[in-house]
């Protein structure tokens, strides 16, 4: 599946707020938001981001849809496809929504604290480091159910990398709805997360506005 490969600090810029998308980076005074608080581009400093009409509604929901998109690294097409699966389950289409994004298995392997960011999420689980009960899993969009184990590969446990990981990860938080375990570097879905465990900048009213408009 394709993904977005600029430069991820930009989408922050013009966002106005951090979307912490590097990790260790996001928290430290070298952030681009915290150096330069305006757009990118040459025009950044003067230009106003969605000319005249930046409070509508519509623009609203854009920005919304579009700032959850960047969170987690989908594109419009898949986005939209998670949208519509979500509006056809039983519950709230938003929050069926962000579920379905938290348990993308990029996110889950974020959230366990394996990865320092979504990103680099994503490219460990494309090189097949990890399984899913006991099987390879090497496709990051894949959608996990309570009760599924993420692991990282017996092979892969050797490597220099995973051998520090223990050490990063146990700094990391990890997600409640996740249980952890680091001497084994695994990790359960215990259950579907609940909307305050999930980020608070994602307004998901909005994103389905913007989809039934
Ligand atoms: Fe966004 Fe993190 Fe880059 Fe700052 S360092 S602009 S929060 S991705």
């Amino acid at each position: 599946m394709a993904r977005y490969t600029g430069p991820v600090c930009k989408i922050c810029r013009s966002e106005g707020e951090k979307l912490y998308l590097k990790g260790a980076k996001c928290f430290t005074p070298k952030c681009p938001v915290e150096k330069r608080p305006y757009a990118p581009g040459q025009h950044g400093r003067t230009a106003r981001r969605g000319g005249a009409d930046r409070t509508s509604d519509y623009a609203r929901q854009l920005r919304a849809k579009q700032r959850a998109r960047s969170v987690y690294g989908v594109l419009e097409r898949q986005f939209r496809r998670y949208y519509e699966a979500a509006d056809r389950k039983t519950g709230v289409t938003g929050l069926n929504l962000l579920q379905t994004l938290e348990l993308r298995l990029d996110n889950v392997v974020y959230r366990l604290g394996f990865a320092e960011n979504r990103a680099q999420a994503r490219q460990l689980v494309n090189h097949s480091h990890f399984t899913v009960n006991g099987r390879r899993a090497d496709i990051p969009s894949m959608i996990l159910r309570p009760g599924d184990v993420v692991a990282v590969k017996e092979s892969s446990r050797k490597t220099t990398f995973f051998k520090e990981l223990v050490d990063l990860a146990e700094k990391r938080p990890n997600a409640l709805w996740l249980d952890r375990d680091l001497a084994s570097l695994s990790g359960r879905v215990l259950r579907l997360p609940e909307r305050a465990e999930i980020d608070n900048n994602l307004n998901e009213q909005l994103i389905v506005e913007y989809y039934s408009r």
